[in-house]
């Protein structure tokens, strides 16, 4: 089989403090986390806790609700308690609901330090109620809602202004001797993001929560979520990860845990390797392709599954999978563990290549494989 984590980690993870988000350690060199955020109103707690199960399926990890109103700020104590996996409250604006988040149990808070009103002078009483709940606290930065006063001093959101304001409002919270932070200063261009976290790394030992914000449409917004992450996570930087997407936050989750998979970071579920299919091509390789990962998805063990449109490449990498497939002729070569088992006709490989896939899986589960 596939080793679950490669032999040679793509970096050294930067070392930072450790916190708990519910069940789930955050930094401290734990597995780096994916989150995604409902789009619900939070205060439909049926409906929220409904796409928070979907979200919880697709193996999402943390997840935020928004708490604009009181009506939301009602519904947090339910939807925390509920909720298979821990619930963060995001408060803009208004520090009374960072209480209410806190007293309903949320697993942690997120505050945005450039759009609360008055906010610094009630850090103290929210350091306290985050101390004596053990609630967490993300400082989120944002560069659409900087301080104005870093505005005023940096004239735009630079990696510096970013910086600087979440490290401001951390050494508020600090004063009152409270440290379970976490750190995200977001921007939607990525370079100014990465050039962001890579000073924020520099400077403090907090954990970090690395999102592009308003990174677009999926297309795009995956690619820049990928090129900063990865950017980033391949110098061991970033703690848990938020793919902000404008599509469902199922799709978020899914883009995120494949960032990670990619960088070895995530143990690898159902890998499909199939090339891109050329002139020499003797089989439709996308329509392949896309059958065998429509067969095969939802696959609990860690499978890497070789489609090639030729005997070229084909049989090299068919023979490096656990499982694939070279075609040629009318007809495909089935490989498993390198050895050619049979060649089916091109109508026949999808199908043979399910079975065999759903063989080798109960062959892994037995020997405790992706468990
Ligand atoms: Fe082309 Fe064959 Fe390579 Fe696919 S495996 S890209 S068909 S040469």
């Amino acid at each position: 089989g596939v080793p679950e984590v490669p032999a040679r980690p793509i970096a050294e993870r930067r070392v930072s403090r450790r916190i708990q988000v519910g069940p789930v350690a955050v930094g401290g060199g734990a597995p780096v986390s994916v989150q995604s955020m409902t789009t619900t109103r939070t205060s439909d707690v049926g409906a929220t806790l409904q796409q928070i199960a979907e979200l919880t399926a697709s193996g999402c990890q943390i997840v935020r609700v928004a708490c604009p109103t009181q009506d939301d700020a009602d519904a947090l104590a339910t939807i925390a308690r509920k909720s298979q996996i821990p619930v963060i409250a995001d408060i803009h604006f208004q520090p009374k609901y960072v209480f209410a988040a806190i007293e309903a149990g949320c697993a942690a808070v997120r505050v945005n330090p450039g759009n609360i009103k008055q906010f610094d002078d009630r850090i103290k009483e929210i350091a306290q109620a985050a101390k004596d709940h053990g609630t967490p606290i993300r400082i989120g930065v944002n560069a659409g809602s900087l301080d104005r006063r870093l505005l005023q001093k940096y004239g735009k959101a630079t990696p510096e202004a970013l910086v600087e304001s979440a490290l401001w409002e951390a050494s508020l919270f600090e004063e009152h001797g409270f440290r379970d932070i976490k750190i995200s200063v977001k921007h939607n261009d990525p370079v100014v993001m990465i050039e962001a976290y890579r000073q924020l790394a520099e400077q403090s030992d907090y954990p970090l929560h690395l999102g592009v914000t308003e990174a677009g449409p999926a297309f795009q917004g995956t690619i820049k979520s990928a090129v900063a992450f990865g950017a980033l996570l391949s110098r061991g930087i970033g703690d848990t990860i938020r793919v902000s997407l404008s599509a469902p936050p199922a799709e978020e989750v899914k883009v995120g845990i494949q960032i990670l998979q990619s960088l070895g970071l995530k143990e690898r579920r159902l890998e499909i390797v199939s090339c891109p299919s050329c002139g020499r091509a003797q089989v439709d390789v996308y329509k392949l392709a896309e059958e065998v990962t429509a067969g095969l998805d939802g696959m609990e063990v860690p499978l890497r599954v070789a489609v090639m449109g030729c005997v070229v490449n084909g049989p090299g990498e068919a023979r490096e999978a656990d499982l694939g497939v070279a075609s040629g002729n009318g007809k495909g070569q089935i490989f498993v563990k390198g050895e050619v088992i049979k060649t089916v006709p091109e109508s026949k490989i999808v199908e043979t290549l399910i079975e065999e896939a759903m063989k080798i899986a109960e062959q892994m589960e037995q020997d405790g494989v992706g468990s």
